[in-house]
């Protein structure tokens, strides 16, 4: 094990968790048997004085994040437990998380592929490979110069678009994803592991573990740090820690490549 801490996992607080035993009272005890030290909720949210929200995430405005913060650290865990959030975005410079709510949550997720909200984000003006890289780099680039993340989810990974994924990345040189990895390294950025390279049913087509390698050994080049993220919304979602484990192992991280919010003792 390279990581003892899962930085990424949802709770009740997301509509999209259908789990109604995935709580933090039933979480840390499944994290602590697994012998993780740290974890960290990640709720989905869409807060912003200027764009409303969808109707996903229209009643994931923040309260329930600080509720969860505020339930968090008015208790002594076993183990060291942060509430922070998932953010979006719905275009590059549009973001649903502020400065100000950033400062009162323990950090910030960033997701800057959520391109399966078809009505909400922003779409790829062009549904090629090169289109999609196009639209992965402007999300990213903007996210990454923001100043709002502590951590970028699932980064490069086109949801909604998965089976351009292999084709989309391929079409970027190394030098153009180092180039963009760096200004997430000079911003000391975390860079998420995450599930979403193993296969999944709502994929059309499965994609080469080759691509996310690519994109992950890239970043590390860049002088990236990396955060592990099980995603999970269910106590079935913790399942997957063993493979990222292993998966990261495979890129050869060691202690010095793990991101300070992911840090242990
Ligand atoms: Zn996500
Ligand atoms: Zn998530």
């Amino acid at each position: 094990m390279i990581f003892y801490s899962d930085m990424h996992i949802h709770t009740t607080a997301s509509t999209c968790c259908d789990s109604k035993v995935q709580t933090p009272e039933n979480i840390i005890p499944i994290m602590i048997d697994k012998g993780y030290k740290k974890i960290g909720f990640t709720d989905h949210i869409w807060y912003s004085d200027e764009v409303r929200p969808s109707k996903f995430y229209s009643s994931q405005n923040g309260d329930r994040h600080l509720q969860l913060h505020k339930f968090i650290h008015s208790h002594k865990w076993e183990i060291e437990v942060l509430a922070g959030c998932e953010a979006d975005m719905k275009a590059p410079g549009i973001f649903g998380i502020t400065a100000e709510l950033k400062d009162k949550l323990d950090y910030v997720t960033m997701a800057t592929d959520h391109f399966h909200m078809k009505g909400f984000v922003m779409q790829p003006s062009e549904e090629t490979p090169a289109g999609v890289a196009r639209h992965m780099v402007a999300f990213f680039v903007s996210a990454a110069k923001s100043g709002l993340p502590d951590i970028l989810a699932h980064p490069f990974f086109p949801y909604g678009y998965t089976d351009l994924y292999d084709a989309a990345v391929n079409s970027l040189s190394d030098a153009e994803i180092i180039d963009v990895f760096s200004i997430a390294a000079s911003n000391n950025i975390g860079i998420e592991i995450n599930k979403c390279y193993f296969p999944h049913p709502q994929y059309k087509r499965f994609f080469s573990l080759e691509t996310p390698v690519r994109i992950l050994t890239l970043a590390k080049s860049a002088g990236c740090k990396f955060t592990l993220g099980s995603d999970a919304h269910s106590p079935d979602g913790f399942k997957v820690l063993d493979k990222l484990q292993t998966f990261a192992k495979s890129l050869g991280l060691s202690e010095k490549d793990i991101h300070p919010l992911a840090k242990t003792g």
